[in-house]
């Protein structure tokens, strides 16, 4: 059993495919080969924080704008992560930001799918569902609303639920409030991206919505109550710890929250994130927790236990 809840599709592009897409859409891009483009799609050393590391995205979303451009990428990624040997995964994406190109929220949604129903059907092994994120931001509210309404049509078509994602420091979670509140009024499942860039409070305000899963969630430990509450509640977190590193949220790799949140209790997962942004894999994740947290594989299965038992798929 080997599952990502938290893989984003924008930030697992393989490069060979973004620079063919870029050459059939006649895109420019900044680089001269596909060798330089691998390094550009890939977090700089010296990035510093979250909102630097979402630049890492724009290059990856200018070849995101067509039907047939979503459905390969989708088919490509169901094909690596059923190389990879997963067995399930959650894919997440803001369809908000492929509308560049005149298609509207339901066909992006429409091309994901299909090219998920592609790759399941020739890798049998792997299960997947779709997430979709809203964004934040000042402008995003229309859009956010949009993208609820496609998340309704969609929702148990491969659509399993949504998020939150976007830069956290800037936008505070508390200002989602109505929406999720409506996204519950749907009954559609629901994670959202908190305790990353800001602290406990976003953390709370998350679990004060209902949410069940958190994106990442892993500055919680920075308040003892609200790690109790955590594993009172039985809240998940789609911990990313490479990710985690490259936005600064973890200093070094010996001063992750990972071990503290798992011998206290929380339901703790390892997740992705973006496998071409932090060059990673599953593998490489669980191999991170048991280099520099002695994980036992016992643990490692609890912790995919975990994953199993949060899973939004249903059948
Ligand atoms: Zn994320």
């Amino acid at each position: 059993m080997k599952i990502d809840l938290h893989v984003h599709l924008d930030g697992s592009l393989r490069p060979s495919t973004v620079w063919e897409l870029a050459k059939e859409q006649g895109i420019r891009l900044p680089v001269s080969s596909k060798e330089e483009l691998s390094c550009c799609l890939r977090v700089p050393e010296d990035c510093n924080n979250l909102t630097e590391y979402l630049k890492c995205f724009d290059l990856p979303l200018l070849v995101l704008q067509r039907r047939e451009a979503i459905e390969r990428v989708v088919f490509e990624l169901c094909e690596d992560l059923a190389g990879q040997g997963l067995t399930y995964a959650e894919i997440r994406f803001a369809p908000q930001l492929s509308l560049e190109g005149g298609m509207n929220m339901d066909e992006v949604v429409e091309a994901a799918i299909d090219g998920m129903n592609r790759g399941l059907t020739e890798y049998p092994s792997l299960h997947a569902g779709l997430l979709l994120c809203f964004m934040r931001g000042k402008e995003n509210d229309l859009l956010n609303d949009r993208t609820l309404e496609t998340a309704k049509k969609y929702f148990g078509k491969g659509v399993v639920g949504v998020d939150l994602a976007g830069a956290e420091a800037l936008f505070p979670t508390e200002n989602y409030r109505e929406l999720f509140r409506r996204v519950r009024e749907a009954g559609i499942k629901y994670t959202i991206h908190a305790g990353e860039a800001a602290g406990p409070e976003s953390v709370r305000c998350a679990l004060d919505f209902g949410a069940k899963r958190l994106g990442h969630g892993v500055r919680a430990v920075e308040d003892k109550e609200l790690v109790e509450r955590l594993v009172q509640e039985k809240i998940t977190l789609e911990v990313c710890p490479t990710s985690n590193l490259h936005t600064k949220l973890a200093k070094d790799p010996y001063s992750h929250p990972i071990r503290t949140l798992f011998d206290q209790g929380v339901r703790v997962t390892v997740n992705t994130d973006n496998m071409t942004v932090s060059d990673t894999t599953l593998e490489k994740e669980y191999n991170f927790l048991k280099q520099y947290y002695n994980f036992t594989d016992s643990e490692i299965a609890k912790i995919q236990e975990y994953a199993r038992e949060a899973a939004f798929f249903e059948g």
